[in-house]
């Protein structure tokens, strides 16, 4: 089948770098004689038909703004087939006959079943969590550990001033990524990357050593939905080494300016979606490896063992 309309959509969290995505989607299309679509807060813009067709124009200077310029949205809904089935009615109606789909493993998993209904769909990985196994980085992650560290060099400043130790949560979403290279960037004491690397026992013994290291200071990180940063707060002012405060980094880390790294990650995938879609292969997700880009077939990319940077997490222990 021609394709002379692809739809782009961003679904899930969003993530700094997904505007150079989109632009990039764009003006590879153009450049091959196709017309770009946009569709708006994901899956839920094909049955609200928030459709607007994107001019090479519309994406100039988008580059560089973190968020994305097509909205974002999470629509449980897109699970059940029948809704599904009137997305597909909406893309004819429209003559858009080929998606790429811009967001983390759901927005995966609603491109590959998009793909077994007969429309031809690829994922991007636009996520901070760089928790998508087949490639080795997502959009937005870099800026994301780039805002981390920005956040934690500056609290590691009023921490120092005080004497005291900081608990910072940081994004994730069960992937110790972020919090592991936040850890080696800003030279944290300790990081705690999954609920069974802590007891209250051994984070006192932490920061008792720091102590012993004569530290001023001392600052944990931890990866968000293990263990709460307050409670370790508690224990470790209970403790009295350290007089401690707590601080979860929340949304801040989703949002700002893409860095250079995610913008050039962007704009190679997006092209390279669309290239993939000229070749004519569906139900695939781009990546990256090296200087190198792949595809893998989305279920297969999904089914991936989740990986731990167990080299980094042991490199890091000689740095504190
Ligand atoms: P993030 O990593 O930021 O959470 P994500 O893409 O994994 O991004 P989800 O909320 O899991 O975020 O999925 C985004 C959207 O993809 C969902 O709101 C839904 O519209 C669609 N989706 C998710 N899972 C499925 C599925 N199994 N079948 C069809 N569509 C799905």
């Amino acid at each position: 089948m021609e394709i002379k309309k692809i739809g782009i959509l961003t679904s899930g969290g969003d993530a700094p770098g997904m505007n150079a995505a989109i632009r990039a989607i764009v003006r590879a299309a153009n450049y091959v004689g196709i017309e770009a679509y946009g569709i708006y807060d994901g899956y839920e813009g094909l049955i609200t038909e928030n459709i607007r067709k994107l001019e090479r124009v519309d994406v100039s200077g988008i580059g560089n703004k973190g968020g994305t310029i097509l909205g974002t949205a999470r629509f449980p809904e897109f699970k059940e087939e029948s809704v599904r089935r009137q997305a597909i009615e909406t893309l004819n109606k429209h003559g858009i006959n080929a998606l790429v789909c811009i967001g983390g493993d759901g927005t995966y998993m609603g491109a590959y079943k998009l793909s077994l209904m007969g429309v031809p769909c690829i994922g991007v990985p636009g996520t901070i969590d760089n928790d998508i196994v087949s490639t080795e980085y997502t959009i937005g992650f870099d800026t994301a550990l780039n805002t981390i560290v920005e956040c934690v060099d500056k609290i590691r400043d009023t921490t120092n001033s005080h004497g005291r130790c900081s608990v910072i949560e940081v994004m994730g979403h069960h992937d110790p990524d972020l919090a592991i290279r936040a850890g080696i960037a800003c030279g944290a004491e300790c990081v705690i990357t999954t609920k069974e690397d802590y007891s209250d026992e051994n984070i006192i013994n932490v920061v008792k050593e720091a102590k012993k290291l004569h530290k001023r200071n001392c600052i944990i990180i931890v990866c968000e939905h293990t263990i709460d940063v307050f409670h370790i707060a508690d224990v470790l002012n209970k403790d009295g080494t350290y007089e401690t405060r707590a601080a979860v980094l929340g949304h801040i880390q989703r949002g700002g300016t893409p860095t250079a790294f995610d913008r050039i990650l962007a704009s190679r995938l997006g092209d390279y979606a669309v290239e993939l879609l000229k070749e004519g292969k569906t139900g695939v997700c781009v990546g990256v490896k090296g200087e190198e880009l792949t595809y893998m077939d989305i279920v297969k990319a999904n089914e991936l063992p989740k990986k731990y940077p167990a080299k980094l997490v042991k490199q890091f222990k000689h740095f504190i």
